[in-house]
C-alpha cells in the first residue's frame, strides 16, 4: 500500500487534460506508442467528437522511481459543470491532483470549482503549467494566478507539455514523491467508494471502486448499501488498458467488480460497497443525484412512439442519471418527459437516440423544475409547463436558484455584470485573482441559465469567460404560464414558463421569432401568445402563392426533383399541428431570442 498513489487530473475544458493523460500512459508503458489512440480515454465516439470527457474511467500505471517499483491510479474527471457530482465522487477516491493551468489562457472556472472540491477532500495538489510550448504562452502571469490561488512556491509548480513531451517524468516522480500514501485498514470491514460504472451489453455493469478499508475478495458476497441490494463479486480486477483479473484487492486500491448487474439504475455513484457479512459503514457524501432540467422527447413519426419507448429503456440502462416517464401533448401526441442532469446533457441523449438507435425525435422547450404551492397549500412540482395549475389555485411558485462563479478579464465585467442582471441576477462578490482576472459571484434562477445564457456570455466576452454553477434552493419567484396559439389553436408544447416581468418582452419576441421559423403554406397563419385568455402579441405568416413546383413548370425536370427533395428533405422534423406544419426548430425557438 505504501508505493500506491491515486490522483485525479483537475482542469478545465481544452487546458489539455486529455493529452497530458496520453503522454503518462505513454511514459509508463501502459501502452505501447503504437496502441496509442489519440486521447485514450476518451473512449465514447460523441466523447471524441466534442472533445469532451463524459464519463470519467480510470487506468493503472507501473513506474519505478528511486529504486521502488509503484502503482498509479489515474481516475478521470469529466469536465462539465453538467456532470459534477461525479467529478466529486472521483475526487474523493483520491490522495492528490494534477492542477492543469494552459499557460496560454491562465485560470477558468472549472479550474476553480474543481480544485475546491480537491481542496475540500484534503487532496495533495500538484500545480502544472500545461502547453508551455505555445509561442503566447505566459508562464510568468499564470505562475502568479497559481501562486495566489493555491499558495504554493514557484519551484513547485511543473512547466509542461502535453503536446511536445515536456516535463512528463517531472510530473510522474511528483506523483510519488508529493501525494500521500493511501491510508486504511486491510482487515477491517470493506467500504468501497463506487466512483463510476460503465454499462457492457454482454458482462452487465462494470463498476468502478476505491477501497477504503477492508479487503474484497472474488466470489464474496457484498452489498451495495445506499441501494440495499446485494451480489456475487463474480470478477474482480484493476484497470489497465485490459482488465487484469485479481483474487484479492486490499484497502488503497482501485478496480472493477463485476456481478452481473444488468440495469444502471442499481449503481449509484458514491454508493459503498461492502460485505453481507461483518458489513462497514456507508462512506460519507452519497447524494441521490436529481435532474435538474426537464423536456419532452417526441417520436417525429407518430408510429415510433413504442421504438422511442423501448430505445429510452435500453438508453437508460447505461444512463442512471436520465429519468422519463410517458407523457401526452395535444401537439405532438405520445412522448416522454425526460429529466437531465443539464442542458449537454440533454443535448448527449438526444445525440444517443439518434445515433445508437436511429430515432428521429422532436425535442420541446426545456424547462427546469418549478414548484407551486396551490391556495389549498399543498405543493405541485411542475416539471412541465402544462403542469402548471390554473393561476386562480396558484398561491406562489417558487424557482431554483443557483450560485454562479464566473471569471473573466477585467474589460469584460461591465458588460457581464448587465447581461447578468438583465437574467434576474444579484452580483454577490467580486474579486481580483490578478489585476486582470476577476471572478464574480452571483446569485440568479436556474431557469435563466437554461435558456441562452451560455452563448450570450461567450459572445459578450469574446470567449474569454468561464462559467460553474451550483444550486442553492428555491425561492419565490413571479412566474406566468406563457402560451402560444396558431390559427387560435393552443400548441401546448410551444408554452413556457416565464416571469412576469419578461413576460411581454417574451411573448412579443418569440412571435417574430416563430414567424420566421414556420414554413409558408397555402394559407395565413396566425401567431399569438397569451397569457391566460389574455393575448400579449401577434404576427402573421403570409400565405404562399404559388406551390414550389409552379415557378419550373415545363422546366428543367433535375430542379423540380431536387426541390421536391429538398421539401421532403425539410419535413424530416416537422409536426403537423391542426392544419400547421411546425419544425424542430421552432420547438426551440425561446433558446434563440435575442
Ligand atoms: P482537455 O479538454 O483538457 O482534455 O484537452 P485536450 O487534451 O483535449 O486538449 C485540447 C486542445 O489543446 C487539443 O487541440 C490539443 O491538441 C491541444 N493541446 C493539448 N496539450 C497541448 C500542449 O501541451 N501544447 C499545445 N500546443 N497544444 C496542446
Ligand atoms: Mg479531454
Amino acid at each position: 500500500m505504501k508505493n500506491i498513489r491515486n490522483f485525479c487530473i483537475i482542469a478545465h475544458i481544452d487546458h489539455g487534460k486529455s493529452t497530458l493523460a496520453d503522454r503518462l500512459l505513454e511514459f509508463t508503458q501502459t501502452v505501447a506508442e503504437r496502441e496509442m489512440q489519440h486521447q485514450l480515454l476518451d473512449n465514447m465516439d460523441l466523447e471524441r467528437e466534442r472533445g469532451i470527457t463524459i464519463k470519467s474511467h480510470a487506468i493503472q500505471m507501473n513506474y519505478r522511481y528511486k529504486g521502488e517499483d509503484y502503482v498509479l491510479n489515474l481516475i478521470d474527471t469529466p469536465g462539465h459543470v453538467d456532470f459534477s457530482y461525479e467529478v466529486s465522487r472521483s475526487i474523493a477516491a483520491c490522495e492528490g491532483a494534477l492542477l492543469i493551468v494552459d499557460s496560454s489562457q491562465g485560470i477558468e472556472a472549472q479550474t476553480i470549482s474543481n480544485l475546491y472540491l480537491a481542496i475540500g477532500n484534503d487532496l495533495e495538489i500538484i500545480p502544472v503549467l500545461n502547453k508551455i510550448d505555445l509561442p503566447h504562452a505566459m508562464p510568468e502571469e499564470v505562475s502568479d494566478q497559481i501562486i495566489e490561488l493555491i499558495g504554493c512556491d514557484v519551484d513547485d509548480i511543473i512547466h509542461a507539455s502535453g503536446k511536445s513531451g515536456i516535463g512528463i517524468e517531472e510530473i510522474l516522480n511528483a506523483i510519488c514523491d508529493r501525494i500521500s500514501a493511501p491510508k486504511g485498514d486491510p482487515a477491517a470491514p470493506l467500504q468501497a467508494l463506487i466512483f463510476d460504472s460503465v454499462f457492457n451489453s454482454y458482462r452487465g455493469i462494470e463498476v468502478y471502486f476505491r477501497i477504503f478499508n477492508g479487503t474484497l475478495k472474488k466470489g464474496e458476497k457484498v452489498k451495495f448499501i445506499n441501494t440495499g441490494k446485494t451480489y456475487e463479486a463474480d470478477e474482480i480486477g484493476v484497470l489497465k488498458l485490459n482488465q487484469e483479473e485479481r483474487k484479492e484487492m486490499g484497502a488503497g486500491n482501485v478496480g472493477y467488480l463485476i456481478s452481473g448487474i444488468k440495469n444502471a439504475k442499481e449503481v449509484k455513484v458514491g454508493d459503498t460497497i461492502t460485505h453481507v457479512e461483518k458489513p462497514g459503514q456507508s462512506i460519507q457524501g452519497f447524494e441521490d443525484v436529481k435532474p435538474m432540467v426537464f423536456a419532452g422527447i417526441y417520436p417525429v413519426e407518430t408510429s415510433e412512439y413504442e421504438e422511442l419507448r423501448s430505445s429510452m429503456e435500453k438508453l437508460q440502462l447505461n444512463d442512471a442519471s436520465l429519468v422519463w416517464e410517458p407523457e401526452t401533448s395535444a401537439a405532438l401526441g405520445f412522448g416522454f418527459r425526460c429529466g437531465f442532469l443539464g442542458m449537454l446533457h440533454m443535448e448527449i441523449v438526444q445525440e444517443r437516440l439518434e445515433r445508437e438507435f436511429d430515432m428521429t425525435v422532436i425535442t420541446t422547450v426545456p424547462s427546469v423544475q418549478f414548484h407551486a404551492y396551490t391556495t389549498k397549500s399543498d405543493m405541485i412540482k411542475v416539471n412541465a409547463p402544462s403542469e402548471m395549475p390554473e393561476p386562480n389555485y396558484i398561491d406562489h411558485i417558487e424557482e431554483p436558484f443557483i450560485k454562479a462563479q464566473i471569471i473573466t478579464k477585467s474589460e469584460f465585467v461591465g458588460p457581464i455584470i448587465t447581461l447578468c442582471m438583465d437574467k434576474r441576477g444579484i452580483l454577490k462578490n467580486q474579486t481580483y485573482l490578478t489585476s486582470d482576472r476577476v471572478e464574480m459571484t452571483f446569485e440568479m434562477p436556474l431557469a435563466e441559465i437554461v435558456f441562452d445564457f451560455f452563448d450570450k456570455l461567450k459572445t459578450i466576452s469574446r470567449g474569454y469567460a468561464s462559467l460553474d454553477y451550483e444550486l442553492i434552493g428555491f425561492r419565490t419567484s413571479n412566474m406566468v404560464k406563457l402560451d402560444v396559439m396558431l390559427n387560435s389553436e393552443k400548441v401546448d408544447a410551444l408554452s413556457a414558463i416565464v416571469h412576469r416581468d419578461k413576460a411581454y418582452d417574451w411573448g412579443k419576441r418569440l412571435c417574430e421569432k416563430l414567424r420566421e421559423l414556420l414554413p409558408r403554406q397555402m394559407f395565413e397563419i396566425a401567431i399569438q401568445a397569451a397569457i391566460g385568455q389574455k393575448i400579449i402579441a401577434r404576427e402573421t405568416v403570409k400565405a404562399m402563392r404559388k406551390n414550389v413546383l409552379a415557378k419550373c413548370y415545363g422546366g428543367d425536370i433535375s430542379r423540380k426533383r431536387k426541390l421536391l427533395e429538398k421539401q421532403k428533405k425539410g419535413k424530416k422534423r416537422m409536426r403537423q399541428v391542426g392544419n400547421v406544419e411546425i419544425p424542430q426548430e421552432a420547438f426551440l425557438a425561446v433558446l434563440k431570442l435575442d
